[in-house]
């Protein structure tokens, strides 16, 4: 038995697992596979469907908002959300948080001016900025709400008077939000949605096609939602995948349910962080993700016999970031209270064992 804690692809529920792995087999007694269907077919089409109206539900999208699913990772907005909101004069604001951030504002120089309001680079980003005015005259203001390699993040809306854009990659379905707020989200699938392979954009309906830039046609959001994510074949079993997921969670009783077992999981990894003397959380912590919780060995020379330890007993995925070090252990949805409760009770049993 393994007690996965991986950041991305991260863990998915077992039945999940278990009816993915049926699918590809045989798929809703077709006698094909999932993976050989054509994106076309009847039956795929109302994968689609529901997978779009569970996504719509859980989260509570608005009419005036679209739902697409993409290929090319969270990575590939960095550069689509510019290109399509960012005209050549104009200015978009950023909001500087952690590495997937710099990288979105690194894209976005390539298509006009990115003004970055606020940063915590100089800190290690061990913090989430605030305190700053977005100014009301720019094209877009992009942030992203949970910083999975720092372990910090935000559960606030930005209260901003131009379209507010976000990269949820790794905290989208774990707590409510207010979609109705937002211009543009996007996340990877791997983190909390479903497999690699399919990236989920929520778009609001009207803020395409102002840039009078000629667009690569595949980088288009309006001609995917035209399309309705079938412009071009889409990640298929990726978007199945995501829709068991989906039903899972739905069954579980949805995101404001699922949001309070996240809670219940951060607390109690954070306070066996600050009470054992053996660890040190990096967030800042008021700044503390839920999804991603960072922290370091205070006996530096401990962290490789701890991470045998812990590995051991069937923990994996809880190295730290390889441009942070230390460990993390991330919570998506998928990870119950039992495996939080198991890995608290291996640090707790290192630290007897040490005699600390
Ligand atoms: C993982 C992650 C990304 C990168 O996602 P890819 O799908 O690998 O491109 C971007 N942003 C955030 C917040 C992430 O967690």
């Amino acid at each position: 038995m393994k007690y996965n804690f991986g950041a991305g692809p991260g863990k998915l529920a077992k039945e999940v697992l278990a009816e993915a792995a049926e699918a590809v087999q045989n798929f809703n007694n077709t006698g094909l596979s999932i993976l050989e269907i054509s994106h076309r077919s009847e039956d795929f089409i109302e994968v689609l469907n529901e997978t779009e109206q569970l996504a719509r539900q859980l989260l509570a999208v608005p009419d005036t908002h679209d739902i697409i699913f993409l290929q090319g990772g969270a990575s590939s907005h960095f550069a689509m959300v510019p290109m399509n909101l960012l005209p050549d004069d104009g200015t978009a604001i950023y909001l500087d948080t952690g590495m997937w951030s710099s990288k979105a504002i690194a894209e976005a120089k390539k298509f006009g001016k990115v003004s970055v309001i606020a940063s915590s680079v100089n800190a290690d980003y061990s913090f989430y900025p605030k305190g700053f005015t977005v100014p009301k005259d720019a094209a877009y203001y992009h942030f992203t709400s949970n910083n999975t390699i720092y372990g910090t993040g935000t559960f606030e809306t930005p209260q901003v008077d131009i379209p507010l854009v976000c990269d949820m990659s790794s905290d989208i379905f774990s707590r409510d939000i207010d979609v109705s707020a937002y211009s543009l989200i996007y996340a990877g699938a791997q983190k909390n949605i479903g497999p690699a392979g399919m990236t989920l954009v929520i778009v609001k309906k009207g803020i395409l096609g102002r840039t009078g830039r000629d667009i690569p046609t595949i980088f288009d959001y309006g001609v995917h939602v035209a399309h309705r994510s079938l412009y071009n074949t889409p990640a298929v079993y990726a978007i199945y995948v995501t829709m068991l997921n989906l039903r899972w969670l739905a069954a579980k009783g949805g995101v404001s349910v699922i949001e309070q077992e996240n809670i219940r999981k951060a607390a109690l990894l954070y306070q066996e962080i600050d009470d054992n003397p053996l660890f040190s959380g990096t967030a800042r912590k008021e700044d503390r993700s839920r999804m991603n919780v960072t922290f370091v060995m205070n006996a530096k020379d401990l962290e490789y016999e701890f991470s045998t330890f812990a590995s051991q007993r069937g923990i994996v995925g809880i190295a730290g970031h390889r441009h942070v070090g230390g460990f993390r252990t991330s919570l998506y949805n998928a990870v119950d209270l039992k495996a939080v409760e198991f890995l608290v009770e291996t640090m707790r049993e290192f630290t007897r064992i040490k005699q600390y």
